[in-house]
């Protein structure tokens, strides 16, 4: 008799099933494993599923029975542990597990056609993997660097580590370190071993990137984020996959590689909102890299100068052990000091008040860098006429269009509505409109006016938009070709700039009055972050010191206090206790339901509907409201907010609560977030 079995098989549906189907092989054919990839008829196409179970029988009765067509037996199963993670967010994230298996795979490997996948795996066959995990030229670190790495990698079993450094502490070395001792006794046992590094920013690629090929020249490093094209993917994902890369870098979605010999996982700046994907699979790669480490016992490293208020609670009880470096790395390197501008006495033109010019005067004429931050792109948030109170509105969205001079255009960010400027205004025809606020270009524009011997240059997502574009502006501001640098979030994170000596802060006011009660933790770290991409280098022989110049109206906030003495311990035991007084996270667990429709009332009715249709002890549902950004691009939306003190009767809630909502008719579109980061 032929072999004949059925397959359990996960397809990238949004129906919360896995399908079974049937595989009859030739005589002698090996049996399909779990972890496998198959080609099977779906809905009248052909689509690529992941074997979840291997089973003698089904319940689908033999008529309706489909069969398998293909098994990509060329490609080594998936792990169960690969699996089981894949199952864990499923459930945690309450999705199906087709949707968070499949779109993480490289996409030549979910079409029916294997034509790249096989020549990838030809390619792939003659290169020769490189094995010696010796690290080369590693400086010696200093004692509390030391401490860390060593703490990091002679753990057994699952151990989280909060790595506490301030800035420039030298982190970086610890994780290279830390890898290095893994990977190094590994070998020493003869065991295969696979570190994988986590960033927040895919611009931060390509400079620890060069950081780690240089020091283990004998290993196969790997990166994996979203700028890469599909044949590198595949060929990354390959190296990965197959063990062969023994150091995966990568942002947010290499968390759902296929890792066989992971042995340690480190996540570089865990407190970035970016580790949080916001669409789809709602998921946080630093939860579930904890996740990941407990399941495979091993250790966990999250390193942060101003650690996520979650992260800084399971260090402060002991579940995570906190390893500190109080000081800078570099000999003589120090915090940069933090000034205050108050800008109702020292009143700005062109957005720069007179302390911040003379500042940025000083450092041109000693020759140093100076870095605005700004986070807002474009060169006005708004355009407006004066003579009858017309303002650029979008016209899709909730939002007002954003001039955009050097482009030309007025564009909504939210639904990327693109219009000419308009000539003169659309109701009254007045010529004299107005550009209101200040976005990076108009502060570009205004340094350009008062530094015209200066090289100045902004960064951000619009002067970015060109494949490579972001590289080459970062290379040129670590070669010394630009004096002053202006730029959004883009540039405040993990950049090492060793010139750089001031930086001016020039509008952080508006995150201190925020609904989001997660708006000030953010706006801290975002400081603290600007702040440490100064001083990085030893001071200059009678240079100066460097420092940085916060604009700000609200000089007295508290906030502000604790920026300039560098006191995050102070920030955070005050935002922990505000926390528990007002029952929010970390407190307590919440879960997001948004909805969105046509009409307002449509989204408004299920969410009504979804907050009464199932009561649950110890669950708490919040009335449904409009986003605060109600429209874009035409669409309404509305959300509603579910807590409870116990995440397990979350969870447990969340699950039956999925299965009515599924079986709810409404023409809005619905989507579940567990531990919203956006509220
Ligand atoms: P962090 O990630 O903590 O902000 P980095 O890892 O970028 O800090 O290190 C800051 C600087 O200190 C880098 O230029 C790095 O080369 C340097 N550095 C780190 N460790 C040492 C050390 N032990 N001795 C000398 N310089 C070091
Ligand atoms: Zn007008
Ligand atoms: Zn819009």
């Amino acid at each position: 008799m032929l072999p004949e079995r059925i397959l359990n098989i996960a397809l990238d549906t949004p129906l919360d099933t896995c399908f079974d189907y049937r595989w009859q092989g030739e005589e002698g054919a090996a049996v399909p494993q779990p972890g496998q990839l198959v080609l099977v008829p779906f809905a009248r196409r052909e689509a690529v599923g992941l074997v979840v179970a291997v089973k003698e029988e089904t319940d689908v009765p033999p008529e309706k029975l489909k069969d398998v067509l293909e098994v990509r037996a060329q490609l080594t199963p998936l792990s169960p542990e690969w699996i089981a993670l894949c199952r864990f967010a499923a459930e945690y994230y309450q999705r199906p597990i087709g949707e968070v298996a499949l779109p993480g795979l490289p996409k030549n490997l979910r079409i029916p056609k294997t034509v790249a996948l096989d020549r990838a795996l030809k390619k792939f066959a003659k290169a020769e993997p490189g094995h010696d995990p010796a690290p080369r030229d590693m400086p010696p670190l200093n004692p509390a660097q030391q401490e860390a790495a060593d703490a990091i990698a002679g753990a057994s079993g699952f151990a989280p580590k909060l790595l506490y450094g301030v800035t420039g502490s030298g982190k970086t070395e610890v994780y290279l370190q830390a890898a290095a001792q893994v990977l190094m006794r590994a070998a020493e046992r003869g065991e295969p071993a696979q570190v994988l590094i986590l960033i927040p920013e895919i611009n931060l690629t390509p400079q620890l990137e060069g950081n780690v090929r240089a020091r283990f020249p004998g290993v196969q490093v790997a990166t994996l984020h979203s700028g890469l094209a599909e044949g590198e993917r595949m060929s990354h994902w390959l190296e990965a996959h197959t063990g062969r890369a023994a150091i995966v870098l990568g942002t947010r979605l290499a968390i759902l590689a296929s890792l066989p010999h992971l042995k340690l996982i480190i996540i570089d700046e865990e407190h970035d909102p970016s580790y949080k994907q916001q669409e789809g699979l709602r998921y946080s790669a630093r939860d579930l890299a904890v996740w990941r480490a407990r399941q495979l016992g091993i250790p966990v490293v999250l390193g942060s100068a101003t650690p996520s208020l979650e992260t800084w609670y399971h260090a402060q009880s002991g579940r995570y052990r906190k390893l500190t470096l109080r000081e800078r790395a570099v000999r003589d390197a120090v915090l940069p000091k933090v000034r205050l501008v108050d800008m109702e006495r020292d009143k700005p033109g062109e957005g720069l008040t007179s302390s911040l010019v003379s500042a940025v005067k000083r450092r041109l004429e000693a020759g140093e860098q100076s870095l605005l931050f700004l986070n807002r792109r474009g060169y006005a948030p708004v355009l407006s006429c004066d003579a009858c109170g017309w303002i650029s509105n979008c016209t899709r969205c909730t939002a007002f269009m954003v001039l955009h001079k050097p482009e030309h255009r007025l564009r909504c960010h939210h639904c990327s509505l693109e219009l000419r400027i308009p000539r003169s205004c659309p109701t009254c025809g007045n010529i004299d409109l107005q550009p209101l606020g200040r976005g990076t270009q108009r502060i570009e524009e205004g340094l350009q006016h008062i530094f015209p011997q200066a090289r100045v240059m902004r960064i951000d997502a619009d002067s970015t938009r060109l494949k490579g574009s972001a590289q080459a502006a970062f290379d040129s501001v670590h070669r010394g070709d630009v004096d002053i640098l202006i730029g959004t979030q883009m540039v405040a994170k993990g950049h090492d700039f060793r010139r750089l000596t001031l930086v001016g802060v020039l509008n952080p006011d508006t995150a201190l009055f925020s609904h989001d009660y997660r708006a000030s933790e953010r706006l801290f770290a975002q400081l603290m972050q600007v702040a440490g991409r100064a001083g990085r280098t030893a001071q200059k022989e009678g240079g100066n010191a460097s420092e940085v110049l916060i604009q700000t109206r609200y000089p007295q906030h508290p906030l502000y206090g604790a920026v300039m003495a560098h006191d995050y311990d102070r920030f955070a035991a005050g935002l922990l206790e505000e926390r528990e007084q007002a029952g929010l996270p970390p407190f307590i667990f919440q879960a997001l339901l948004r909805a969105e429709a046509r009409e307002l009332q449509t989204a408004l009715d299920f969410l009504q509907h979804a907050a009464t249709c199932l009561e649950y002890p110890g669950i708490t549902i919040h009335d449904p409201i409009p986003m605060t950004l109600t429209r874009v691009a035409n669409v309404e939306r509305a959300q509603l907010l579910i807590e409870s003190p116990s995440r397990p009767a979350l969870q447990h809630f969340l699950k039956a609560w999925m299965a009515e909502l599924r079986a709810t008719k409404t023409r809005a579109k619905w989507s579940l977030e567990v531990d919203p980061v956006d509220i």
